[in-house]
């Protein structure tokens, strides 16, 4: 019996008795089919050659279910692999981590079985047959993780920036063949070149990186000198990146195939930049939004009037200040924010803080003197102090 077995065969159905079936029912069942189909039953012709047949199926599955050990087996090889189950470990097709993230991935561990090997394959390494060598697949760059400090225009707008980083690359020296003067490596005997070797717990195999190649699934017999036989070295390279517009402080931006090169034809890694936004003299950032203070005098405030205000890149705008606007009011001017990846732009929100001048000449004095006199009556405290009682 291989375990293939274990997939295709329903031994419950065989024996006819529900998954949760006892020790004792599984026992009766089987006793009653097969006093049925047993051959000698059944003497004669077709019917005696089916008989056979089915007596078979049961006894099979008899021999597995009444074994404790054996049934727990096949329960767990049919909820990881059978029916219904081998959805959640198909290995999906070609080569890289499947959309990011750790997800367990059975065709790691058992070197691909949507590579034609199949679930055989993988319940051999599970139960402990010795799954067939298989060159070592292509592997995927690793990720790189950099950053970069953006005036803070340049992070609304968007920039190209050049991004100096070390990664690992193909060796220069051995120009990535890990042998002295670029010798060719050869599969490593201990992992037959998958670059995992398994590692039973538990009746489960985990799949740890091959010591003997550290993963690699080639080994060198006189190793390259500068990259110890590993075929990757640390090397510098200049890259140029966008940045999009728009990028907020702290925010870590993902360059898809930008990080280190990939091996035996792999894709390249992802390089992910964390960006971080050098604060500006005037402006000010909320969601997609500019921020301004702009100081009016208080005859602007109390009178209206027009103030011209910055805008971030482009050329001022006029802001209309109506008559009788207090200290601390925003103003809203439409478009001229952040740009959002649609092509529209948040807005600028402007403030306005009266300025109270430090000095006054003699008739700005007395100016506000008159008009101290002329608003005599007006008290902004009234009610203030009412519920003292004063
Ligand atoms: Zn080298
Ligand atoms: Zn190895």
């Amino acid at each position: 019996m291989s375990s293939r077995d274990f997939l295709e065969k329903d031994y419950y159905k065989t024996l006819g008795v529900p998954k949760d079936a006892k020790p004792d029912e599984i026992k009766k069942s089987y006793r009653k089919l097969a006093r049925k189909y047993h051959p000698d039953a059944n003497a004669d012709g077709t019917d005696r050659a089916k008989a056979e047949e089915r007596f078979k199926e049961i006894s099979e599955a008899y021999d597995v279910l009444s074994d404790t050990t054996r049934r727990k087996e096949y329960d767990e090889a049919r909820s990881l692999f059978g029916p219904g189950g081998a959805g959640r470990f198909r290995t999906p097709g070609g080569a890289g981590a499947p959309g990011g993230g750790q997800t367990f991935d059975f065709g790691d561990l058992f070197g691909g079985a949507s590579g034609g090997g199949g679930l055989g394959d993988v319940l051999g390494g599970l139960f402990g047959q010795r799954a067939a060598g298989r060159p070592a697949a292509p592997r995927r760059g690793a990720d790189i993780e950099s950053s970069v400090t953006l005036p803070f225009e340049e992070s609304v707008e968007g920039v190209t920036v050049p991004l100096r980083m070390t990664s690992e690359q193909p060796c220069p020296t051995c120009h990535g063949t890990g042998g002295r003067d670029g010798a060719l490596p050869h599969t490593c005997p201990i992992c037959q070149g998958t670059g995992q070797t398994s590692r039973n717990a538990g009746g489960f195999a985990f799949a740890e990186p091959c010591r003997e190649c550290r993963g690699r699934g080639l080994v060198v017999d006189d190793p390259c000198p500068d990259c110890s036989g590993t075929g990757r070295a640390m090397g510098t390279r200049t890259l140029t990146v966008r940045i999009p517009a728009g990028v907020k402080d702290g925010q870590r931006i993902r360059l898809k195939g930008k990080g280190a090169p990939g091996e035996r034809g792999g894709p390249n890694g992802d390089l992910y930049v964390t960006v971080a936004v050098a604060p500006h003299r005037l402006f000010g950032r909320t969601a997609d939004n500019l921020t301004l203070t702009v100081p009016v005098t208080f005859a602007e405030a109390a009178l209206g009037g027009e103030v011209k205000v910055p805008t971030l890149t482009g050329a001022p705008v006029t802001l209309r200040i109506p008559q009788g606007t207090s200290n601390g009011r925003t103003f809203r001017v439409k478009g001229k924010g952040v740009p959002r990846k649609d092509g529209t732009r948040g807005d600028l929100l402007v403030t306005v803080e009266v300025a109270v001048p430090a000095k006054l000449s003699s008739a700005a004095r007395d100016a506000v003197e008159a008009f101290k006199a002329a608003t005599a009556g007006e008290d902004p405290r009234l009610g203030l102090l009412d519920d003292k009682g004063v």
